[in-house]
């Protein structure tokens, strides 16, 4: 039986000390993205307790009958249920806060700590870095000046954990930051002269499980051998262990690296600009054709546009922020338009 003590500490913890939305506010992207006034702030806030209160409840009343090796999607599930009840009631009862919370709400769910109350098996395994932070997590600790970041702890405890399970088997070929790629910019740059390469198509973004980004794969197979993709984030690992081959040495897939890396891309594009003396980066041979998730694809889609680039493809799903207004402005103004099949678009791209 519970005592009053230990009763006040759990409840202190659970809703003061450990509450991600009160101690840990950089962690949460949506607190951040809505944190404009106070009512929308702390509307999120109590729907962050709301959702982190039940769910720690209902994880502690399920606990001992979910079998260990399917707990986490069992707990990810109850916490996507209370988001969506929230969701719900918020739009059924408070629709004005519900249009300015909008995507946010569903966020509670992923981002960016799904916090371990009630089940902490994996909490010495879970190391953060620079501004994040988790109770009882291992922190490596900043870069002193002229040294390096110390992660010996985390690759030490990574040697004592069971390697992972083999699923599939290929060959990628990475590391086409612009430095790289700049650095045979004269090849690149003849071989788009002589005609080697008809076009670039930058295929980066998120992935996700939905059948749909099976378009990715599709378009990469059936673009035709004078075409190069240029990527960068989780969206290749659809294309990127397909043999598409070369071009005079130049590999088909040219991986930048992570969804970060997607600066790369656009310096790629704007030093080919140069190089071919041009004035608008729309001249380029060059098209954009990239694989929509609602994470840092967000950043990476407004800076595209703020660059002037136009005609952008997205796809499977459109952004949740597309309100009908701003897809008009978006739409009439950069030409931004939704993937349909991959035989279209690859037409379209290379026509
Ligand atoms: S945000 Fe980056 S890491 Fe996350 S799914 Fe997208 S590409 Fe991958």
């Amino acid at each position: 039986m519970i005592t009053a003590t230990e009763f006040r500490s759990l409840f202190h913890n659970g809703l003061v000390k450990q509450n991600t939305g009160l101690v840990q506010l950089l962690g949460l992207c949506p607190l951040l993205a809505i944190s404009n006034n106070v009512i929308n702030a702390l509307s999120l806030g109590l729907a962050t307790v709301l959702v982190m209160a039940a769910s720690s409840g209902a994880v502690s009343g399920v606990r001992h009958f979910v079998p260990n090796e399917i707990r986490i999607p069992v707990f990810v599930l109850i916490i996507a249920a209370l988001v969506t009840v929230i969701d719900l009631a918020i739009n059924a009862f408070v629709h004005p806060l519900y249009l300015v919370l909008g995507i946010f709400i569903p966020l509670i769910t992923t981002n960016c700590i799904v916090p371990l109350r009630g089940e902490q098996t994996y909490l010495d395994r879970f190391f953060t870095t620079g501004m994040t932070g988790y109770p009882g997590a291992t922190h490596i600790p900043d870069r002193q000046p002229g040294q390096q970041k110390d992660f010996s702890a985390l690759i030490a405890k990574a040697k004592t954990c069971q390697p992972p399970k083999e699923l599939e088997t290929g060959t990628i070929t990475g590391g086409f930051n612009y430095r790289t790629v700049l650095g045979i910019a004269d090849q690149v740059v003849e071989a788009v002269k002589s005609g080697a390469i008809k076009k670039f198509v930058v295929m980066a973004g998120c992935d996700g499980r939905m059948p749909k980004r099976k378009y990715f794969s599709e378009v990469a197979e059936k673009l035709p051998s004078d075409a190069v993709i240029l990527t960068a984030g989780c969206a290749k690992y659809r294309y990127i262990k397909l043999p598409l081959g070369d071009i005079n040495g130049i590999p088909r897939v040219l991986d930048a690296g992570q969804c970060n890396d997607s600066y790369s891309l656009a310096v790629i594009a704007l030093k080919l600009k140069e190089a071919f003396g041009l004035d608008d980066v729309n001249k380029l041979p060059l098209a954009f054709d990239i694989a929509w998730y609602e994470q840092k694809a967000v950043a990476v889609l407004l800076a595209l546009l703020y660059l002037g680039f136009k005609n952008i493809r997205l796809g499977p799903t459109l952004p949740g922020f597309l309100s009908p207004n701003v897809a008009k402005v978006i739409i009439d103004t950069f030409g931004l338009q939704p993937i349909t099949d991959a035989d279209a678009d690859v037409a379209a791209i290379m026509a």
